[in-house]
């Protein structure tokens, strides 16, 4: 079956690449010691060709009669050496001296021989031959004298290194290959162990980690990731159990409620009146069964990022004057007072109807959870290029061991007080998607006199930070 190469591990793509690239390599230098080799055979002949012409010249002598003989070499018959040889003609092109083994190269006459010795690669009864032309002078008369040399064994010598290269390279790589192969499975090994180890982390297990072996190497800071991967997985999955669990506690409740009127009433038979009342009490279950279904689907919409948002400009002063007045019913009725304090021209760019449910969450609670009586300060500054709007209270405050889960859906620090006020515990959980979506943040601190400060912290609109009003 083929494996397409995509398919292959890792370990194999490496070994793959590591071969061919090291071929790749071993051709390049192969070729290079080659030519080298090549270079420094030929200059070697070359040499040995300028000292056969330097000999030569020493056994041409001039005779009583005035010719010009070749006197012969001591060390070497040229009669019957076939790799070398020397030629000398006369002037006129008289053979003065000719070794056999050169008898097949053609003759050169003065006029083409030059004043200075040139050197000549030429193929001739079959072989080739290198060959070194020149003038002598012998007794003030020039001749023409060739030394040539068979480049036969020259070749020969390249022939067997060029054997030795060509057959040890498949060698070395296979070699090479299978080195690469075994290291590279060997620097992998701890990934396969590691993947090992993570297929055991299910979401039942979620709790289990990956050992770190060494936490500064490369797979040592991987192992870190994934726990961390987990370490998020696992809150998030706990997170949501809570969610799920709160989320079907809260419409048990309504629904018992709607239960219980309904068993009440037709136990025994009432007036009108009663029925009438039962009915009323149930549909205000019902309002208020509706009301945390819509806003767990908004919520969950919000998260989904399927919500679109409106933006405009907005005037963060006006906006919260207009909350404030909305609720200034629900205040008179607990005898508070809000207070605003707000700088000219603090605006945002923001969805309107998100950001105006944020602060009337934060403030409605201001109102809730504070005692009758007691007073609430608004106030909206800007502060670098942020808009602030900060909501104070002097209820209980939130705790510092509260102030994270503060906004999670359906986190309550006091859950009866909470419901009797009518609250659902989704409110701070809108607020903080409702600021969020518009770029912003929320944070709850500790109040001076010790209530809640909730702080809105949003872009200025455009960047610019107005003066103060
Ligand atoms: P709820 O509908 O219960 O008010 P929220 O999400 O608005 O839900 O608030 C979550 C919880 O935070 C509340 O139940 C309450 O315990 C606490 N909380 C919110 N605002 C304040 C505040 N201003 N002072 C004290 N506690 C607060």
């Amino acid at each position: 079956m083929k494996v397409p190469w995509s398919a292959a591990s890792i370990r194999v793509q490496l070994t793959g690449w590591y071969a061919v690239v090291l071929s790749l390599m071993l051709v390049v230098y192969a070729t290079a010691t080659f030519i080298a080799v090549r270079h420094e055979f030929q200059e070697q002949l070359d040499d040995q060709l300028h000292d056969d012409f330097e000999s030569a010249e020493g056994f041409l002598a001039p005779t009583p009669d005035g010719r010009i003989v070749w006197t012969g070499d001591r060390r070497h018959d040229p009669d019957n050496d076939e790799d070398r040889g020397s030629d000398v003609w006369s002037p006129n092109g008289d053979q003065i001296g000719r070794s056999g083994a050169s008898a097949t190269l053609p003759p050169v006459a003065l006029a083409t021989a030059g004043a200075q010795p040139h050197y000549e690669s030429m193929v001739a009864g079959g072989r080739r031959w290198r060959t070194l032309t020149g003038t002598a002078l012998v007794n003030g008369r020039s001749v023409v004298l060739r030394v040539s040399r068979s480049e036969e064994r020259l070749r020969e010598q390249l022939s067997e290194v060029l054997e030795v290269l060509v057959l040890g390279l498949p060698l070395v790589i296979i070699l090479a290959g299978l080195g690469g192969y075994l290291l590279a499975r060997r620097a992998l090994a701890p990934i396969d162990h590691l993947a090992v180890e993570a297929r055991r982390v299910t979401a039942e297990r979620l709790h289990e980690r990956v050992s770190v072996p060494n936490q500064h190497d490369e797979i040592g800071r991987l192992a870190a990731v994934i726990n961390d991967a987990f370490a998020r997985l696992e809150s998030s999955f706990d997170k949501l159990r809570r969610f799920t669990a709160d989320a079907s506690h809260e419409l048990r409740t309504p629904l018992a409620v709607i239960r219980g009127i309904g068993e009440a009433g037709l136990v025994e038979t009432r007036t009108p009146a009663e029925y009438k009342e039962a009915i009323g009490s149930m549909l205000e279950e019902i309002d208020r069964l509706t009301t945390l279904v819509d806003t767990l689907l908004r919520l969950s919409h919000g998260d989904a990022g399927n919500v679109h948002l409106a933006r405009e400009s907005l005037d963060l002063g006006q906006l919260t004057r207009e909350v404030t007045a909305s609720l200034a019913v629900l205040a008179e009725e607990r005898r508070q007072s809000i207070s605003i304090q707000s700088a000219e021209g603090v605006s945002v760019s923001a969805d309107r109807l998100l950001l105006r449910e944020a602060i009337t969450n934060v403030v409605d609670n201001g109102i809730k959870y504070s005692p009758v009586g007691a007073p609430i300060a608004v106030s909206i500054r800007a502060d670098g290029n942020r808009a602030v709007v900060e909501v104070a209270d002097q209820g209980p405050g939130i705790a510092a061991e509260h102030r994270e889960r503060i906004f999670d859906r359906f986190f309550r620090v006091d859950t009866a007080r909470s419901r009797d006020a009518g609250g659902t515990g989704l409110g701070l959980a809108i607020a903080k998607w409702a600021v969020e979506a518009n770029g912003g943040q929320i944070t709850v601190e500790s109040g001076t006199g010790g209530g809640a400060v909730f702080r809105i912290a949003l872009p200025l609109a455009g960047g610019t930070k107005p003066g103060r009003g």
